[in-house]
């Protein structure tokens, strides 16, 4: 385990023992609290040792992201008893759900413009991000994708959609919106813990500010063709101070920009090879003059015939914006 790491959870754990300590002394009849210290402390033993984070049963290391949620885990997930794997499966299935619920509606209109989007986990749980909220007659629209999968990538992408739709209520420019949502990520995550992001203004006369915090290109399709636009800075949680260049654009009636996360660029096919961004621009060209629902359901029909029997090994999310009039 890094030194870092190691720090990370000595202090997680001190923390826990201080507040076991204090309530234990005020209630000294509740032996679930004496249980619970003895957790901290054989896990606080562990760390010395250098045995912290491995599985009791077949000394393989702990899932890390489970260890962070949890640091006083004793056991991976293959060696889990009965009640601990029913109780798992009942707390993602909730997550799963309450994860659901903060997507933005799948058929969503605003100042003349359509949104339809595709979210697909991986597991039962996501990294990715997508959300759609009004804001001063026009709409801001952010996809993101968390460093990561599984449930600690979830817990980061709950805390990205709270972050941002407090952000989103006080009226920001664009740029310090990303600035203040960089700083309270940067300050509540771990190390190694980011998210790469667009997030952009889309105006009623078809204007499109944005920036694009290390994401994968979006693609503006227009009748003039296909444009990829790169990423306009460093992902979000990388660096606590750092600058979000806006890029502006101008959308005609009929144009679309289609965003993704690399749960499509990254998926292989049979032979190996990876999808990639020029397939993905290819994709884009092939289905320009289609609305945005047929859009994503002929994207989604090639990726399934790429993939083929591969598994889904990260989450994929698709976004289409229309300008409609
Ligand atoms: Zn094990």
């Amino acid at each position: 385990m890094a030194a870092t790491e190691q720090s990370y959870f000595l202090h997680e754990l001190e923390l826990r023992r201080k507040h076991l300590l204090s309530v234990s002394r005020a209630n000294t009849a509740d032996q679930s609290l004496s249980n619970l210290l003895a957790s901290v402390d054989a896990a606080l033993s562990h760390l010395q040792k250098g045995t912290f984070g491995i599985c009791e049963t077949c000394h393989e290391p702990i899932e890390a992201d489970r260890l962070l949620c949890n640091p006083l885990l004793r056991f991976c997930l293959d060696h889990l008893s009965g009640d601990e794997q029913r109780a798992l499966e009942r707390d993602l299935t909730l997550a799963a759900r309450i994860q659901r619920a903060l997507l933005p509606p799948t058929d969503w209109s605003s100042a003349g413009w359509q949104a339809r989007y595709h979210y697909q986990p991986a597991g039962l749980v996501s990294g990715d991000y997508c959300d759609l909220i009004e804001s001063d007659g026009a709409f801001l629209f952010l996809l993101g994708d968390v460093a990561g999968k599984g449930v600690a990538a979830s817990m980061l992408m709950s805390h990205l959609h709270a972050t941002f739709r407090t952000l989103a209520e006080q009226h920001l420019p664009l740029q310090k919106m990303m600035e203040h949502a960089n700083r309270l990520f940067s300050e509540s995550t771990t190390a190694g813990q980011y998210a790469t992001m667009i997030v952009g203004y889309a105006r009623p006369n078809g204007k499109v500010s944005y920036v694009s915090a290390g994401h994968l290109p979006l693609f503006h399709i227009s009748s003039f063709g296909v444009r990829p636009r790169e990423a306009t800075g460093v992902p979000l949680g990388m660096f606590c101070t750092t600058r979000f260049p806006v890029c502006e654009l101008e959308l005609e009636p009929g144009d679309k920009l289609l965003l993704y996360t690399d749960g499509l660029t990254e998926m292989f096919n049979a032979a190996g090879d990876e999808y990639g961004v020029a397939r993905v621009h290819a994709l884009a060209k092939k289905h320009a003059a289609a609305d945005p629902e047929a859009m994503l359901t002929a994207c989604l029909e090639e990726i399934r015939n790429f993939s083929a029997a591969a598994k889904q090994t990260d989450d994929l999310t698709l976004l289409v914006l229309h300008r409609a009039h």
